[in-house]
């Protein structure tokens, strides 16, 4: 791995009389990756045979039995002792057949709600006392304690979706979201707080998207992983906004009222008078699934961990026709590049200082499980940074590129520096208006306090088409997200370059990053590395 047999070298050599240089001042003579070496982990990646990858189906296990091979063909050593699995237990629940009330008004599943029971109950009565307690959040950073000293424990709580940032400019971070807006925070903290269940009231304006999307996104499996159920929290879910304002209309309370002393700092939990009751059944199931982790080891016991998750969202189960979510660029292009990213350092004569860990990992989809597992199980002191690579664009080289999360860290002046050098503009996203930098892996990471960003090629490209806004719009998590014979797929080359500049950037540097101060998430500090 660190030093050259002579055949990769007489290899590299006559792929270079036959392909020409990369490009006029590389420093170094790396040859130009060929079309065919990226189609082929993303046509395949994207196939119908692989069913859409979803954690812990025949899919999934293919793409999982595919990384470690293609980890061993590149010859990168085992993540994980003697193999590159790390292999970890899933839970899996899907609700069925529920009746709800509060009170007497009768709510209507899919119509009124959406949820998931998270226990291994067959047939499950749930009945709770209930309160609204606005955004659910308690964020000393800002000044903001929702529960103040109400007790929670064992209620069902309705909780806003969003932050006040969004209604009161001067507040969090304005219009941009935090981590405390995030659906995903609020129920944490009610588990954190002992609640028996979390009901996210839905509108669009605070959401971001339709009931439709809710609708259809709660409709399959919830998974989790054990540890996440080693609480009181055994319903999670969603409401909309007009079958709660039934409910509390009924109790005299005006939901419009509520929400805008919501937006008030001596906001105090509202208790409702009536009992919330749910009844329904459930299926569930435990399974196994697992991380594949290949490294390129170096001699500083450091580690700079490239990621991409393998997962994607399996088939659909009410659309007709094609079924298969393929998933080809999320996140079939960015498995690619992290593939070729080892194929290329692999290749190097000199060898790194660091260890490079390539983490596909699995489990992102259901909520960044896979790496929230990596991280817990990890010497997160010796981690230097989290390289995360997610949807990459397949279409033309991009003439800018985003490293989302470059605020919260100083891999962000890194970046700006390696892209100077490939001469590309270092934009923001429209996505991290988005909250994307919470939405993907590089997260897990950086709540445990590790530099991490995601590395994407951006929007402007030569053709004037914004093919990145085009792919959010047209096919992110749709079926139509399928592999096109026609793709130039310059994006993942652009993309492999970037991120192989940036490992030699890290692993050059005298200092390791640093995170920067932050508000917009919380941060359980890493472990203390013990020498
Ligand atoms: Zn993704």
């Amino acid at each position: 791995m660190r030093h050259a047999s002579p055949v990769p070298v007489i290899a590299t050599l006559v792929i270079l009389m036959l392909t020409g240089f990369a490009g006029a001042g590389e420093p170094a003579p790396e040859r130009q990756l060929s079309r065919d070496e990226m189609r082929a982990v993303v046509q395949f990646l994207a196939s119908d045979l692989l069913e859409g990858r979803a954690p812990g189906t025949r899919g999934g296990e293919l793409a999982e039995a595919y990384l470690e091979s293609l980890f061993q063909l590149l010859g990168l050593q085992p993540g994980q002792g003697a193999g590159y699995r790390q292999t970890f237990a899933l839970k899996g629940f899907q609700t069925h057949d529920t009746e709800a009330r509060c009170g007497d008004i009768a709510l209507e599943p899919g119509r009124d709600y959406m949820l998931a029971y998270l226990r291994d109950e067959a047939r499950f009565q749930f009945d709770t006392e209930a309160a609204f307690v606005g955004f659910g959040i308690s964020a000393p950073d800002y000044d903001w304690d929702d529960f103040k000293d109400a007790d929670v424990r064992g209620k069902l709580l309705f909780v806003r979706v969003n932050d006040p940032g969004l209604f009161e400019p001067a507040r969090f971070n304005g219009r941009q979201m935090t981590y405390f807006g995030r659906w995903r925070y609020k129920v944490e903290e009610a588990a954190r707080r002992g609640a028996a269940g979390v009901l996210l009231i839905h509108t669009d304006a605070t959401a971001g998207y339709g009931w439709d999307v809710v609708r259809h996104s709660w409709s399959g499996e919830e998974i989790c992983l054990p540890a996440d159920l080693e609480n009181n929290l055994r319903l999670r879910g969603w409401i909309t906004e007009t079958a709660l304002r039934r409910v509390l209309s009924r109790e005299g309370l005006d939901l419009d009222a509520l929400c805008q002393r919501s937006l008030r700092p001596d906001f105090r939990p509202v208790p409702l008078r009536n009992r919330f009751i749910l009844t329904g059944r459930n299926s569930f199931r435990q399974f196994q699934t697992s991380n594949i982790i290949g490294e390129i080891p170096g001699r500083t016991g450091r580690r700079i961990v490239v990621s991409a998750h393998i997962d994607h969202l399996g088939m659909a189960r009410t659309e007709t026709g094609d079924r298969i979510y393929n998933g080809a660029v999320d996140n079939g292009s960015a498995v690619a590049t992290m593939v070729l990213v080892a194929k290329r350092l692999a290749e190097r004569s000199e060898p790194l200082r660091h260890t490079i860990a390539f983490l596909a990992c699995q489990a992102e989809e259901a909520g960044l499980l896979g790496t929230r597992y990596y991280v817990d199980h990890a010497d997160t002191a010796a981690i230097v940074a989290n390289l995360n690579l997610e949807s990459v664009p397949v279409r033309e080289a991009a003439r800018d590129f985003h490293g989302i999360g470059a605020e919260h860290s100083t891999l962000g002046e890194l970046l700006r520096d390696v892209l100077a050098a490939e001469g590309l503009a270092m934009t923001r996203s429209f996505l991290e208006e988005q909250g994307f930098f919470f939405r993907s892996d590089q997260f897990s990471f950086a709540l445990r306090g590790i530099p991490a960003i995601m590395l994407m090629p951006g929007t402007d490209y030569p053709s004037g088409v914004n093919h990145q806004a085009e792919y959010f719009r047209l096919r992110y998590h749709t079926v139509e997200d399928a592999f096109q014979p026609e793709w130039e797929l310059d994006g993942v080359r652009q993309a492999v370059q970037v991120t192989v500049r940036m490992i030699e950037a890290l692993d050059r540097a005298e200092e390791a990053p640093v995170m920067k101060p932050v508000k917009v998430f919380p941060i359980t500090p890493r472990k203390q590395r013990i020498d």
